[in-house]
This record gives C-alpha cells, sequence and structure tokens, in this order.
C-alpha cells in the first residue's frame, strides 16, 4: 500500500494525535476483561515517546450514541495504559473537543500523553461532521491511525480529520495491511480460505473476492447448511437461508470456472435441539434427519480440511465450523485450528467470533497474524477501499 506511515514522518518534539481501538470489553463493575486492544497500540506509543512527541490519544468505547454516558469512560482505559507503561503518568481531559483538551493539548510536553474522553460521546464523531473533525486536528500537529477497527466507517476522528492535518499509519495498522493486504494481492501458494459462520449473507462479498484468488476455499459452519440444501440435500431444522439457494449454486459454479477446489463438509454433527446438552450424533451431510439440526462439521470433513491444509502456504480464516459456544459442537473449529497450525503455513484470522472461538481453544497463539479489526478485515477481504485508509497521506 502506498501510503505513508510512522517510520516517513518526523515525529521529534510534534504533536502527535494517536486515533487508538480501546474497545474494550469490561465487566458489569467496569473492569477491563480484556486488554489486547490496549497492549496492542504500545509499539506505537513507545516509538512516539522516544521521539519525544507530545501523544494525544483518542478513541471510542462501547455505544454511547452521542451523549455522555459515565459507564463508557475511558477512565479505567487510561489507567491500565498507565500501568501498561510502567506506571507513567496520563493525563486525561473529560472531553475531547473543547476548552478543557484545547489547554490540556496546547500545554502537553515532549514525552507526555494525554488521552480525550470518548470520541462517541458527540454524535458528530459518527457523523463525520467537518466542524468536529476540525476541532480534533486543532489540537495536534499531525495524526497517527492506529484504530484499523473502525478504519472501514468514515468517522471524524479516522476520516474527517485528514482534511486538516496529515496523516499516516501507526505500526499496529502497518501490521494489519501488511498480512492482510500481501494474503489479497501476493499470497504464497497454495492460498487456501477457510470461511464459516452463521450465514452466507454475512460473506458473500468475501467469498466472491476470495474465489478469485485462492487454491482451495473450505465453507463449514452454520453457512455450509445452504449449500448443502442447494445441492437437494435433506437439512432438517439446520440454520440455512432459504433466499440463498440460488446465491449458493452460483458460487459453487464459480468455483468450478475459475478452478477453485471448494470443499463443503461431507458429514455434519447434529443435535436434538440447540442448546449446549442436546442430544448429537455424526450423520452423512445428506442425511440430516428431519427433527434435527446440523451444529458442527463432523470428523470425515475435519480431517478433508485438515488435509486441504497440509500444504498450505497462506491461510485467510474468517468464521467458525460450528456453535463453538457450546464446548460439544466446537470440535470441528479445534480441529481446523490445529491443522491450521500443524501447517505451518502464514495464517490470518479475522471475524470477533473467530478470535474468540480460538482464545476459547487456547490456541490464538498459533495463529501468524489476529486482526483486531472484525468488521474491517471482513471489507478488506471483500477487496473494498476502507475510507479511513485511503485518507492516510501517499507516500
Ligand atoms: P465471525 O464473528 O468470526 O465473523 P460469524 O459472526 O459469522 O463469525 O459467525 C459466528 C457464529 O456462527 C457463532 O456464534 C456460531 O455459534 C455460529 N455458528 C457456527 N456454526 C453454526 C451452525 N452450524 N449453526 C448455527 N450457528 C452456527
Ligand atoms: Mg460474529
Amino acid at each position: 500500500m502506498n501510503k505513508k506511515s510512522l517510520n516517513d514522518i518526523w515525529v521529534s518534539n510534534k504533536k502527535v494525535l494517536v486515533r487508538v481501538d480501546y474497545n474494550v470489553p469490561m465487566d458489569k463493575e467496569g473492569n477491563i476483561t480484556d486488554d489486547t486492544r490496549i497492549r496492542a497500540t504500545i509499539p506505537t506509543l513507545e516509538f512516539l515517546l522516544a521521539k519525544n512527541a507530545a501523544v494525544i490519544l483518542v478513541s471510542h468505547l462501547g455505544r454511547p450514541k452521542g451523549k455522555v454516558a459515565p459507564e463508557f469512560s475511558l477512565k479505567p482505559v487510561a489507567q491500565r495504559l498507565s500501568q501498561l507503561l510502567y506506571g507513567r503518568e496520563i493525563q486525561f481531559a473529560s472531553d475531547c473537543v473543547g476548552p478543557e483538551a484545547r489547554k490540556m493539548a496546547a500545554v502537553l510536553g515532549a514525552g507526555q500523553i494525554l488521552m480525550l474522553e470518548n470520541l462517541r460521546f458527540h454524535a458528530e464523531e459518527e457523523k463525520n461532521d467537518p466542524e468536529f473533525a476540525k476541532q480534533l486536528a486543532g489540537l495536534a500537529d499531525l495524526m497517527v491511525n492506529d484504530a484499523f477497527g473502525v478504519s472501514h466507517r468514515a468517522h471524524a476522528s479516522v476520516h474527517g480529520i485528514t482534511k486538516y492535518i496529515p496523516a499516516v499509519s501507526g505500526f499496529l495498522m502497518d501490521k494489519e495491511l501488511l498480512f492482510l493486504g500481501q494474503a489479497v494481492t501476493d499470497p504464497t501458494r497454495p492460498f487456501v480460505a477457510i470461511i464459516g459462520g452463521a450465514k452466507v449473507s454475512d460473506k458473500i462479498g468475501v467469498i466472491e473476492n476470495l474465489l478469485n484468488k485462492v487454491d482451495t476455499l473450505i465453507i463449514g459452519g452454520g453457512m455450509a447448511n445452504t449449500f448443502l440444501a442447494a445441492q437437494g440435500y435433506q437439512t432438517g431444522k439446520s440454520l440455512v437461508e432459504a433466499d440463498k439457494l440460488e446465491l449458493a449454486k452460483e458460487l459453487m459454479a464459480a468455483a468450478k470456472t475459475k478452478g477453485v477446489n471448494l470443499l463443503l463438509p461431507e458429514d455434519v454433527v447434529v443435535a436434538d435441539k440447540f442448546a449446549a446438552d442436546a442430544d448429537r450424533k455424526t450423520v452423512a451431510a445428506e442425511e440430516i434427519p428431519a427433527e434435527w439440526m446440523a451444529l458442527d462439521i463432523g470428523p470425515v470433513s475435519a480431517a478433508k480440511f485438515a488435509q486441504a491444509l497440509n500444504d498450505a502456504k497462506t491461510v485467510v480464516w474468517n468464521g467458525p465450523m460450528g456453535v463453538f459456544e457450546f464446548d460439544a459442537f466446537a470440535v470441528g473449529t479445534e480441529a481446523v485450528a490445529k491443522a491450521v497450525a500443524a501447517s505451518g503455513a502464514k495464517s490470518i484470522v479475522g471475524g470477533g467470533d473467530s478470535v474468540a472461538a480460538l482464545e476459547k481453544l487456547k490456541l490464538a497463539g498459533q495463529i501468524t497474524h489476529i486482526s483486531t479489526g472484525g468488521g474491517a478485515s471482513l471489507e478488506f477481504l471483500e477487496g473494498k477501499e476502507l475510507p479511513g485508509i485511503m485518507a492516510l497521506a501517499d507516500k
């Protein structure tokens, strides 16, 4: 990508506004339950501090819908960041724009950090309001976008702001663009994509785009049922999108025309109800009983998928192979995850539930790159141009 990164500009003694994605999960008491997103920005922050920049952090948290809502305050995030930076002071402004933020930003010294309160306390952020973007821009000399997860949206802090101050990518963003970009533009082959999850309708664009790029496409999870139904199989009470049967047929035909090896489940684990303690049995994909539903791929499918992954050099994975939230139906996802790890391929996983599944199975560490952006990584894999990335300065 021909966009400027933090390495391409002079940041010493500059005021640098860094758009981060600190939208971390919290429990009911407001404790951060997973600080991965904060940790992921440390390389960018340490670089800026080492160069004596004054760092102004902006982020959103949750969905306060344009109003001040104390439960979505970024204060606990500032505390956690301070711990991660060995007790370094993080100044905090109670609003991301206005006199307090302006004053604190103006006196912020080299090597100091100021965090501003939740951007989404202002409806103008998601509306990409030019006046709001200008106020944010007015706090700094330049901006660094390290928030890949929101860069598929034209919001003020990733898009509008770039009209007023130069914008470059941070190191976390660079990592996303490097791994996802290489997979879709210049993959080492064989290139295998694994697409699963609940619905075909969520992933049509991804499947269509990847059909032009991959050697093998593996389809599992709930969406596989629609492909099974399109082949005329009975699918019982399985999740099937009746209005997507024609599309499934078209995608299967397209795979054939393009010479893509398309793999669908040959056997499935069916359940008598959608529950963790459901009765279950393994059946051939064309023999799903009328009152049962497919909630996971079966062992024959898992072995076939694993074999296809065996000599893969690049793997892109989005969407679990079954209802992994129930342990009994996480077996197929686990088998595929282990096969991805064993292949030694460069592996890239995107999607909130896919990442959650890998974490639950304690296999996340085996993946080369776990994308921090669910929706953004999907849009990237669809071949779309992401507004927050297009808006970065050209090299
Ligand atoms: P991601 O967030 O990784 O993009 P999705 O949101 O598309 O993934 O899909 C994840 C969801 O799909 C999970 O909640 C999982 O339970 C569900 N799912 C997977 N397989 C099935 C199935 N056979 N039937 C119903 N739901 C399924
Ligand atoms: Mg999901």
